[in-house]
């Protein structure tokens, strides 16, 4: 038993079940025992690869869609780049490279990355050490508090993912907060509140799901969309979120743990595995079209990035590569844009200032 397990068994004891949400906050956020408080989870060596870790391509592409999206602002002369969850920092490395292209855009650029992890934020630190210094944030409020009046460009991937997720699961007499709990030997273990919740907490169109249907709700995932959307209604902007997750609103326990490229119990060896949950854009997109925006998506990752030209970002990078890299790079656009690798599950969806033209990468 590890020590966050110890601590969360003791926590339970005191105060009684705690919401998969706490669980989850906890396994990933927990200020000594954490997922990503302390170590760094990329890579091979680590727990999973993510898009930006794959290829530099990823990256060059969002910091092209960062730069559109400026340049059909009328390149307003300060901007707010704000990085949801930068992980070792590559994403936003990649982006700007491709952005500092564009005449004006990097002395316009003031950048923000938000970060919980100390690890994390020292490798950003490193990997952006040619830049304009970044400045970090513990929450996204912070950075909006003090923009006001200001335009934002937002990007997230792999982040929303990892925000708390409460669940609910129907039962024949209503819906019934799964909650961590203990078992008869004294480990955590999931249960079913006593009393149903109140039935306005799940979205409307999924109140009438079969009896074992799981929902889950992502408040902090809530609660960042809107604050994102607000601000890009009122003081202009257009933000990207990247992520796995469902187009279509539905039921599911899509509340998995990985480690070491492995799924694992979700109970077992929290802080040790990797935490994560689907995103669920239509709720996201339902809350950002609430406030003065417009929002597009969303779409596959894979019809993203092609629309974007990723492939002709390929055939350039190949001209100057040697027959091996140009294997990798190959390699790497099958995994980022194919169906069957991260084209089709992972998806993109943007929200921007209702002014603005049609945003690329969406199609018509
Ligand atoms: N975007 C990166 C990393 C994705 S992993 C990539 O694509 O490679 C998730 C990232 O979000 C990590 O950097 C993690 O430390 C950060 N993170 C997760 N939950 C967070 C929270 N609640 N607040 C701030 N950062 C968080």
């Amino acid at each position: 038993m590890n020590a966050l397990e110890t601590y969360l068994i003791s926590l339970v004891r005191a105060q009684g079940p705690i919401s998969v949400a706490t669980y989850m906050a906890e396994a990933l956020g927990n200020e000594k025992h954490g997922y990503y408080m302390k170590k760094d989870p990329f890579g091979q060596q680590g727990d999973f690869t993510t898009a930006p870790e794959i290829s530099q391509m990823f990256g060059e592409i969002i910091g092209l869609w960062q730069a559109t999206s400026w340049l059909n602002m009328g390149r307003p002369d300060k901007i707010h780049l704000i990085e949801l969850g930068p992980g070792r920092g590559t994403l936003m490395q990649d982006a700007l490279r491709a952005m500092k292209i564009i005449p004006g855009l990097l002395a316009a650029t003031r950048i923000h990355l938000v970060e919980m992890s100390p690890i994390l934020r020292k490798m950003q630190q490193k990997s952006l050490g040619d830049y304009p210094a970044p400045e970090w944030h513990s929450r996204i409020g912070d950075i909006l508090r003090h923009a006001r009046g200001e335009p934002i460009l937002v990007i997230a991937n792999e982040f929303f993912d990892a925000l708390p997720v409460r669940q609910f699961q129907k039962t024949d007499n209503g819906w019934h907060e799964r909650l961590v709990s203990l078992d008869g030997r004294d480990r955590l273990a999931l249960r079913l509140a006593p009393m149903p919740a109140p039935e306005q907490v799940i979205p409307g169109a999924l109140q009438r799901a079969a009896p074992g249907s799981i929902v889950e709700i992502c408040h902090a995932g809530e609660h960042i969309m809107a604050e994102i959307a607000e601000h890009i209604g009122q003081f202009g902007g257009a933000a990207l979120i990247i992520d796995y997750g469902y187009g279509q609103q539905d039921c599911g326990d899509s509340l998995q743990a990985v480690k070491n490229h492995k799924y694992t119990d979700i109970l077992q060896d929290p802080g040790d595995a990797d935490l994560t949950a689907h995103v669920n854009f239509q709720r996201l997109r339902e809350i950002a079209t609430t406030y003065n925006t417009r929002t597009y998506g969303p779409t596959g990752q894979g019809s993203f990035l092609n629309a974007m030209g990723i492939r002709q970002r390929a055939d350039a990078l190949g001209k100057e590569a040697s027959a091996s890299q140009r294997e990798d790079i190959r390699t790497a656009l099958h995994r980022l844009t194919h169906e069957d690798e991260m084209g089709r599950l992972f998806k993109v969806m943007a929200v921007t200032e209702s002014g603005l033209p049609d945003i690329s990468g969406f199609g018509s």
